[in-house]
């Protein structure tokens, strides 16, 4: 059995009196990938958002390391971004630093690292990669894969316990797809903790150990990647695979 690194209990999300989130509930497990997926609109990023407390749940609980994240104070979730890492569909690197200032930013301003102990650590990150040798480029210069492999590098640099991915892949040109599948996938082989929210049906069959089908604020269908993706249960998870892959 694995050890529970998050755990979801009835969390439910309202944006003006309207319910988006209507009860989560659920394990996200220490070294293990869920993958969510599920429509357009569904709350898969409202949900992702509502656990790493960027916009907290309206009710529910976020258990992590023993602690109900919507009770902690300020003080304590302003260092869970250490914890939680983040990675958007569209990058947000800094434009006007250089990939190797964009992945110590955080560790030196947060974990007080030096400067040289920063560099030495961000090199390590973008060594894995892949990006090591355009350290001190600048955003701009680089293709949207390479991007998405710094804000990778970034958000490992802070040495997060459980990673986030929000639809990684989807402001990618076709061709920048696989290399920043690939490295999520290492990362998947090093049993790192991760949530990815995608619509690459294939590689969520490959790499991820459970699956999470959204659809209209609720997980509709929970198995494992599997058993998932062969023998859907629900009519809406058969639809819904059927449509994207
Ligand atoms: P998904 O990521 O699955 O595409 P989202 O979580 O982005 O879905 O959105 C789910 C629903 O919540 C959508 O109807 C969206 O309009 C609504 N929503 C998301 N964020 C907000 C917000 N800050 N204010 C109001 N409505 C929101
Ligand atoms: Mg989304």
């Amino acid at each position: 059995m694995s050890k529970v690194a998050i755990e979801l209990k009835d969390v439910t999300k309202s944006f003006d009196g309207n319910q988006i989130l209507k009860g989560i509930s659920g394990e996200i497990d220490e070294g293990q990938v869920l993958a969510i997926i599920g429509p357009s609109g569904s709350g898969k990023s409202t949900l992702l958002r509502a656990v790493n407390q960027l916009a907290g749940p309206t009710s529910g609980s976020v258990v992590f390391e023993g602690q109900d994240l919507t009770k902690v104070g300020k003080q304590s979730l302003n260092h869970l971004g250490e914890k939680i890492g983040m990675v958007f569909q569209s990058f947000n690197l800094f434009p006007n630093h250089t990939v190797l200032e964009n992945v110590t930013l955080g560790p030196r301003r947060v974990k007080k690292l030096s400067e040289e102990q920063a560099n030495q650590e961000a090199m390590h990150y973008l060594k894995q990669v892949g990006m090591a040798e355009k350290a001190n480029a600048y955003p701009e210069s680089l293709s949207g894969g390479q991007k998405q492999r710094v804000a990778i590098a970034r958000a490992l640099a802070m040495k997060p316990k459980v990673l986030f991915f929000d639809e990684p892949t989807s402001a990618l040109d076709p061709e920048n797809v696989g290399e920043v599948l690939k490295v999520i996938q290492q990362l998947a082989e090093e049993k790192r903790t991760m949530v990815i929210v995608t619509h690459e049906m294939n590689f969520a069959r490959q790499v991820a150990d459970k699956v999470w089908l959204m659809a209209d604020g609720q997980i509709v269908e929970e198995n494992d990647s599997k058993t998932l993706f062969t023998a859907p249960k629900e009519a809406i998870t058969k639809r819904f695979i059927e449509q994207v892959s």
